[in-house]
């Protein structure tokens, strides 16, 4: 495997024995960009999820080319045949049913292999459903979770659950309309009806909405509803210091100020953990 990629321009047209990661729309068309009609009209062959799909994007923009089918159950097949095609010196570009392949769509596996066979790979950028809903949330943008779907199974989905309600990051997870109400039950049961949290609805599309306020609020906003579309959640980070109900933000302004007064962090961390009852290490690690 070499250790870079260099191409000779990113210009419009794909270039020979490339795969092409190309973002497509999550609702709205117009969302696709210039540079992905033209990788995908100009391939030599677009893998996509369902062609179904790609084909509605294809007629929208009047454009036509080869598709073939590439998903969760045929990708064992399809890997090496696409492989090879690339490595016979054509271009291929993946697309998912929508947004960016690989994020909880077909595509690392392909990426992954396709590398190991010393095939180069483009990113042609497009919308994700995280990325939307997290930036329209003013929540962290910086330092962020993605969990896509919660795991079905329960020992799994508790772990994980459990480091939503620990973590200062904010969180995004994927959840379908009828399995929503539960999860906000059990984000209420591990996160407290206090944390704040957006459910993100039918992004890019004509019914698009934002549902941002403390938990219980928001499973009382839907408590008569029926919920249909698409949905993206954002949970924001913890403010509490773990097994306390004190503020980090408060903890941390006390530490800077006993530092910036000559105190040593250990013995800073050594008094605050004996004034609030806290272990040291709690504390010494905000720094
Ligand atoms: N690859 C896609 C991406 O880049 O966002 C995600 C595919 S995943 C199979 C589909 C899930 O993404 C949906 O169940 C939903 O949770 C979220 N999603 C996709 N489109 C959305 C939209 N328009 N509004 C809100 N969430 C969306």
């Amino acid at each position: 495997m070499s250790i870079n990629s260099s191409f000779s321009h990113r210009g419009l047209e794909p270039e020979k024995k490339v795969l092409y990661i190309v973002g497509t729309p999550i609702g709205n068309l117009d969302d696709i960009s210039f540079r992905a009609l033209n990788i995908l009209k100009n391939v030599s062959l677009i893998a996509c999820e369902d062609t179904r799909q790609t084909k509605k994007i294809m007629s929208r923009f009047k454009i036509s080319n080869k598709l073939i089918s590439f998903n969760k159950i045929n990708s064992f097949e399809r890997i090496p045949q696409i492989i090879n095609y690339l490595k016979s010196g054509e271009s291929v570009a993946l697309v998912s049913d929508a947004g960016m392949p690989s994020i909880c769509d077909p595509g690392e596996d392909l990426v992954k292999i396709a590398k190991l066979n010393s095939i180069d790979i483009i990113c042609i950028p497009g919308p994700c459903a995280a990325l939307t809903a997290l930036v329209t949330s003013g929540m962290n943008a910086s330092s962020f979770i993605f969990e896509g779907f919660l795991p079905r199974k329960k020992k799994d989905r508790e772990k994980i659950l459990f480091e939503i309600s620990k973590t200062e990051k904010t969180t995004i997870l994927y959840e379908s309309p009828h399995r929503i109400k539960k999860l906000l039950e059990e984000l209420k049961k591990h996160c407290g009806g206090d944390r704040e949290i957006q459910v993100s609805r039918e992004l890019t599309k004509k019914f698009e909405e934002h549902i941002g306020n403390d938990i219980d609020k928001v499973i009382n906003f839907f408590q008569d509803k029926e919920i249909f579309g698409e949905i993206t959640l954002i949970i924001n980070g913890t403010n509490k210091l773990e097994n306390s109900d004190i503020d980090i933000a408060f903890l941390k302004k006390e530490l800077n100020e006993l530092i910036y007064s000559g105190i040593s962090l250990t013995s800073a961390s050594k008094y605050l953990a004996k004034k609030f009852g806290l272990k040291k290490n709690l504390i010494y690690n905000l720094k």
